[in-house]
């Protein structure tokens, strides 16, 4: 049996109340549906259009928690230093044991008032999205090694330069005099 259920707690939006299916039978899930402009994560993480649904199943051993959200957050493109908009996407399971006897891996446990913030853990998982080297776009074309223009936005008189600082940067070592 599913009900979708719009989380209304606004306050922390991630805080889920569960305590009503610790009572239903093994099987039966609730799905909390997210649609926020906006929701600030503890300590670091401010996250924009955070969109997608938790699902709650009571199952023998605990409450199974599907999450599956996405988000907007802002970078700094690695190539061309302007900020833009990076998009995040998770999908994880967790297991919230009734008991110590029935914990999962993770060693998550039900708290006794029955509500579970997945802050932490959303913040954890969309942490690890984060590319190494964040570009705004594939085909980014950087700065000028030369005068540092945006070669995104505007052509400079470098044309025939490398453009790949790295390139440019072996280039001046190779032109340096002996
Ligand atoms: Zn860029
Ligand atoms: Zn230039």
């Amino acid at each position: 049996m599913l009900i979708v259920y719009n989380v209304t707690n606004f306050r922390n939006p991630l805080r889920l109340n569960v305590g009503f299916l610790i009572n239903q039978s093994v099987g039966y899930s609730r799905d909390f549906l997210f649609d926020l402009p906006e929701i600030h994560l503890s300590p670091d993480l401010d996250l924009r259009t955070l969109a997608g649904t938790v699902r709650v199943t009571r199952t023998a051993q605990g409450l199974l928690v599907q999450t599956r959200l996405r988000a907007v957050t802002n970078s700094e493109c690695v190539r061309c230093l302007s900020e833009f908009n990076l998009h995040l996407e998770v999908d994880f399971t967790e297991l919230y044991a009734f008991s110590r006897k029935s914990m999962a891996e993770s060693g998550l446990i039900l708290p006794d008032d029955a509500h579970i913030d997945l802050s932490p853990l959303v913040r954890e998982y969309m942490l690890l999205e984060f590319p190494i080297q964040p570009i705004c776009r594939p085909d980014c074309l950087g700065l000028c090694p030369i005068c540092g223009e945006n070669l995104n936005i505007t052509q400079c008189s470098h044309d025939d330069e490398p453009t790949d600082p790295r390139l440019a940067m072996l280039k001046s070592l190779l032109d340096e005099p002996e």
